[in-house]
């Protein structure tokens, strides 16, 4: 029999504040690049004729502490009409030497700040330190939360926001929303691109030298947020070069047409954080950083999240 921890969306938030997130992200990031890490490719299944998938996101660490992670999570583009958040399931924690189960954690608030997390990680590194103007396009979870990274991170004075829907950017907290992304962008330091368009929503005319991109958004290959001419400029960075060959469209799509290959990517973030590689090389430079979210980010929030509630005795313990 295993006990097992169950910890809700509130004691997520409550034990994985964004800037504790933000260290513990470059810390992971810096053992994958270590190879101290096991993530293989994740598993995302998608019914015939249904909207909605389901994702599974397994990852191992050896040695003293060994842990074996699984973030399950069904994502459900409908569910914001019901209020609930696109991305739902749980992360598990498992005994690395004896399989046991060892906490059941929500996978929704894990998701929206570990990925605004690693944005942040890439963002310290590869923004100019002086950036202080940011465009957000999309105005859902993931928007909010990179909005609170990159005022983590940034000297950022001023925020313009826009979404499909009308309205919606402008309920992002002291953000001016505007009617189109080129309105957005332009003469922005720093662009998070953040929605599910399978379509690009970011055109390269649009962007001054030596912008930093977060694109965070439809983070499957079969969508992409940024044009083929943005990626052709840009030095591209990455979450992960295996995920990266296979999963993001905003790589694939420009490779496809024959406008990149593959050693357009510069560099993993991991890559720069241990020195093995260089991050922005001039201030005129674009970079754009392509995230996909990969499963140790969830072992390592869901690691630090299950420390701080054993020690506060939080969440519900049961026998599985
Ligand atoms: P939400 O549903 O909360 O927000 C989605 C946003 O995208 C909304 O603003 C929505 O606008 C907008 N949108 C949807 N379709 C389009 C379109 N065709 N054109 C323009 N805008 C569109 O989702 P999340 O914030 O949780 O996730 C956003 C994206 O990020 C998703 O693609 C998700 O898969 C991805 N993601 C990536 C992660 C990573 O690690 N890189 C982790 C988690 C999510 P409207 O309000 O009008 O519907």
């Amino acid at each position: 029999m295993s006990r097992v921890r169950i910890l809700n969306e509130g004691d997520v938030r409550r034990f994985l504040p964004m800037g504790d997130c933000i260290e513990t992200m470059a810390e992971v990031l810096a053992a994958l690049a270590r190879d101290e890490l096991f993530n293989p490719l994740r598993t995302i299944a998608f019914p015939p004729g249904e909207r909605s998938g389901i994702g599974l996101m397994p990852s191992f660490r050896s040695g003293d502490n060994s842990l074996y992670a699984l973030k399950t999570i069904c994502v459900v583009p409908d569910n914001p009409t019901r209020g609930l958040d696109t991305h739902q399931g749980f992360v598990a924690l498992f005994d690395g030497k004896t399989g046991q189960t060892k906490v059941l954690m929500n996978a929704s608030a894990i998701t929206e700040i570990r990925t605004a997390a690693v944005s942040g990680v890439a963002t310290r590194l590869l923004a100019r330190p002086d950036s202080s103007t940011l465009a957000i396009l999309g105005a859902g979870t993931q928007a909010r939360s990179h909005l609170e990274a990159m005022r983590a991170v940034l000297p950022i004075e001023h925020v313009r926001a826009w979404s499909r829907t009308p309205g919606k950017a402008s309920e992002l907290d002291g953000v001016e929303e505007v009617a189109t992304a080129e309105e957005a962008v332009r003469g922005a330091d720093v662009v998070v691109t953040a929605t599910a368009a399978r379509e690009p929503i970011l055109e390269r005319r649009w962007l001054a030298d030596g912008v930093h991109i977060n694109a965070v958004g439809s983070s499957i290959a079969a969508a992409r947020e940024l044009d083929t001419q943005t990626m052709v400029d840009a030095s591209l960075f990455v979450d992960r070069r295996e995920s990266t060959f296979n999963e993001a469209g905003d790589y694939l799509f420009p490779l496809r047409e024959g406008a990149i290959g593959p050693e357009h990517i510069r560099a993993e973030i991991g890559e720069i954080l241990i020195g093995a590689a260089e991050g922005r090389t001039s201030s005129s430079e674009l970079t754009v950083f392509k995230s996909l979210g990969i499963a140790v980010e969830d072992l390592a929030s869901a690691e630090l999240i299950l420390g701080r509630a054993e020690a506060a005795g939080a969440g519900v313990e049961v026998d599985l």
